[in-house]
């Protein structure tokens, strides 16, 4: 090739370079400018929220009026009074007719206690006759009713087959809709013979010796349960007999399994002695607990353990004992239980126990997780005491008060609207709920 003719190539290529090079630009800005565009529908989706209401019960002892919150994704920004600036471009959702107060927290469900109530099926037995992997869906009634009640947050204590996990995560990834639930996997029950010798597994959450107890307790943990339960006496539907099941040395095998690993125990018990040896052995909550002695209520103060009642949970027994097909006679035992229940609990308030609203909801009791609320105040505790053991206390019980249990800046935006003054009537809160939200999502609408 002859250099002039070189010279004009090499001038045509630097053209071509410059020419490509621009066109590369050309189609960089048009991506770019497309890339944006596709956003906006997405950034249109996730706006601040402004909430405003004409009243608002903060649960870390504030109450302001004319109140706005603002959230951002799943958690609240900010707390403020009218006037105060709303960003540009906000979700604004007017609920100045209500009062806010925080999201409840129900310390003791079974949230996969599920029945139909179809014609000549009975609760207790209905669920062995359908294949169990429906039930985490059929479950999600349970939920929905839970959170209609401005339950945003349940610990749940027993399920089978660890189906109580595979509720929690399911709602955890937006699956499915329900409270945020901390769960326990098999609750803990005294097997009623030793193990084979040999053998290896129980089955479910049985164990006998301390040995066993720890294994079974580390177990539900290794599944991934968030808490240990374990049942700590007989009682349980028609049956309010309180036997002790489990030692003291067995309780106290259980409460260190789980606290070794940084998790804590609930411990069922019906009767008082079983009661007396779960505080002893370092139970973060004792569950039921009739005629508790007063050693163990003032031990209960000292520790700081929690008590949670569930007195309304035989209410419902009572109420329902048709469709448990409970023997003859069994809504006396009931009864008498109940004002046993009451009365135990108004010896605890008066000692300084702190208490945790607990329904104890299986079945068809989902719907009605807050009744607890008002046998409180028949125990003696003001309204606001009360609201705070399913607001403040429950976060605590759960280890989540950083979280959980207030209308604060950082804290999960669960926020539940009522009609009506919750400091002057608890009904307020168990009757008059209006709208839900949980984790910045309308979860029950303005109603
Ligand atoms: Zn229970």
């Amino acid at each position: 090739m002859a250099p002039e003719y070189q010279h004009i190539e090499s001038r045509n290529t630097l053209r071509e370079c410059l020419m490509r090079l621009i066109k590369f630009y050309a189609m960089l800005l048009l991506f770019c400018l497309a890339s944006w565009v596709a956003q906006w529908p997405h950034q249109a989706a996730a706006p601040i929220k402004a909430l405003r209401f004409g009243k608002l019960i903060d649960g870390a002892g504030k109450v302001f009026t004319n109140a706005v919150v603002l959230i951002e994704n799943d958690r609240i920004r900010s707390v403020s009074v009218e006037g105060s600036s709303i960003p540009a471009g906000a979700e604004v959702i007017d609920l100045t007719r209500y009062t806010a107060i925080p999201g409840l927290i129900d310390a003791h469900t079974h949230m996969t206690y599920f029945w139909d109530q179809a014609p000549g099926t009975l609760p207790r037995s209905q669920p062995g006759t359908r294949a169990i992997s429906t039930i985490p869906f059929l479950a999600q009634e349970n939920a929905r009713k839970t959170l209609e009640t401005g339950v945003t947050t349940v610990r749940d204590l027993g399920a089978s087959e660890y189906l109580d996990i595979a509720m929690r995560d399911l709602i955890n990834q937006g699956a499915m809709i329900g409270p945020r639930m901390f769960v326990s996997g098999y609750g803990l029950q005294k097997a009623r013979a030793a193990p084979r010798p040999g053998s290896v597994f129980s089955s479910g959450g049985q164990a006998s010796g301390k040995v066993a107890v720890m294994r079974v307790a580390l177990q539900q943990i290794e599944a991934g349960a968030d808490w240990v339960k374990m049942y700590g006496s007989s009682g349980g539907f028609e049956d309010v007999t309180g036997n002790q099941t489990f030692s003291f040395e067995e309780m106290k095998a259980a409460v260190d399994a789980a606290h070794s690993v940084g998790r804590r125990i609930s411990i069922h018990s019906y009767g008082p002695s079983g009661a007396r040896d779960a505080v002893r052995a370092g139970a973060d909550s004792i569950e039921h607990a009739t005629d508790m002695d007063d050693e163990t209520i003032a031990e209960m103060a000292r520790r700081g353990t929690f008590y949670v009642p569930t007195i309304d949970h035989n209410r419902y027994y009572v109420d329902n004992a048709d469709k448990y097909g409970f023997a003859a006679g069994s809504t006396d035992r009931l009864n008498d239980y109940i004002r046993r229940n009451l009365e135990t609990a108004r010896r605890a308030y008066k000692a300084g126990v702190r208490f945790a609203m607990g329904s104890d909801a299986v079945f068809t009791m989902f719907g009605q997780n807050t009744r607890e609320l008002g046998w409180f105040v028949k125990a003696g505790m003001t309204p606001a005491e009360a609201l705070a053991t399913a607001t403040t206390n429950g976060a605590a019980l759960l280890g989540m008060e950083k979280s959980l249990g207030a209308i604060s800046p950082g804290y999960y935006a669960d926020i539940v609207a009522v009609e009506g003054d919750p400091l002057a009537d608890i009904d307020v809160v168990i009757n008059k709920i209006r709208w839900v939200m949980k984790g910045g999502a309308v979860v029950v609408s303005a109603r």
